[in-house]
């Protein structure tokens, strides 16, 4: 009895270790606490953050496929703007709809010029 519980435990655990392991963390910048400062810029040595023009303003942004997760720019922001997070399929789907969103937003802007 006691060997089946065993068992079944370290079965258990197996199971949890695996879907650990699926899920993607992923560093992400908070627009609503960065000042631009450009500290994390500096501090990435994967050259992963970028700022970018949004909405005719200045954001930066963390490439995820770049990134090396070192955490150097959580340590080096001093606003605590950058965070991490679950990488989901809702917010691959929401980045997605923003950068799209975006994309039309510049398409119109550099017809009109
Ligand atoms: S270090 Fe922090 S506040 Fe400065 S640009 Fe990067 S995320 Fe924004
Ligand atoms: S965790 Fe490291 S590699 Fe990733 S964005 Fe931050 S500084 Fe760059």
């Amino acid at each position: 009895m006691k060997r089946s519980l065993v068992i079944v435990s370290v079965a258990f655990m197996l199971v949890l270790s695996v879907f650990a392991a699926k899920k993607k963390l992923i560093h992400v910048i908070d627009t609503s606490k960065c000042v631009q400062c450009g500290k994390c810029i500096e501090a990435c040595p994967a050259k992963a953050i970028k700022a970018i023009k949004k909405d005719g303003k200045i954001v930066h942004e963390i490439d995820p496929s770049k990134c090396i997760k070192c955490g150097l720019c959580i340590e080096n922001c001093e606003f605590g703007a950058i965070k991490i997070i679950e990488q989901t399929e809702e917010n691959i789907k929401e980045k997605k709809k923003t950068e799209d969103e975006d994309k039309g937003k510049n398409d119109k802007e550099q017809n009109a010029q």
